[in-house]
């Protein structure tokens, strides 16, 4: 199959969080992985990023399909349960607009907080990074937003090896998220737009689709 520019966007996502470890306030490009899928599927691209542009799901695949540093078996029901990646979801945003909450009372003259918070209960010190260079609200809105990058790469690492390579797109909140404005936008059934035997799987509505999408995925 003919590569394209797109299906190297895996070494992006290492680069990131290399970037990140180096210098926290790359953590701000992060962003980019968070507002383009909404943008995508807002102006009506569908999933084609989740299909096309996600350098993490790449890189799930790239780890667990072509180093099988996954186990290669199905997510279990409820993960792939509507109210498990719709509650994910939800306490996901929660956990977010905490961080967003945390940078408003740096902004406000709260010390700055030096730490990056994994899986929302671990504080790892981080304490070489260099952020005088900005004002203090924009280091600790880097802080947080590391620590959601470095998080949801924790769970999707640890799916991928538990289960199949992209599970983590079975629950992923953007995947959930991009497929509620698809629903929205043209009603159930456009969540597989895009899912075509050489596309990647990203999240789809019901677990059959989930199962084929990533069916797909390991054919690749
Ligand atoms: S579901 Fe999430 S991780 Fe998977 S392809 Fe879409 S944005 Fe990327």
């Amino acid at each position: 199959m003919k590569k394209h520019w797109y299906d190297y966007l895996w070494i992006a996502e290492i680069v990131y969080l290399g970037l990140g470890m180096f210098n926290i306030l790359f953590a701000w490009l992060g962003m980019v992985f968070f507002i383009t899928p909404l943008v995508v599927a807002i102006a009506g691209g569908g999933k084609s990023y989740c299909n096309r542009y996600c350098g993490r799901g790449q890189l799930l695949d790239v780890l667990g399909g072509k180093l099988r540093l996954s186990r290669n078996v199905p997510p279990p029901a409820w993960l792939r349960s509507k109210w498990f990646r719709y509650g994910f979801l939800t306490f996901f945003m929660a956990m977010f607009g905490w961080m967003v909450y945390n940078t408003y009372k740096v902004f406000s003259g709260m010390p700055l907080r030096q730490a990056v918070s994994l899986l929302w209960v671990f504080k790892l010190p981080w304490l070489w990074a260099d952020v005088d260079a900005v004002a203090p609200w924009a280091a600790q809105f880097a802080y947080g937003f590391f620590g959601v990058m470095l998080t949801s790469s924790t769970l999707g690492l640890a799916t991928m090896a538990l289960f199949r390579p992209r599970s983590w797109c079975v629950y992923c909140p953007m995947g959930t998220m991009t497929q509620g404005i698809c629903t929205l936008k043209h009603g159930k059934g456009i969540g597989i737009i895009g899912r075509t035997g050489e596309e990647s799987g990203g999240t789809a509505e019901t677990a059959g689709q989930r199962e084929s999408a990533a069916d797909t995925l390991r054919a690749d």
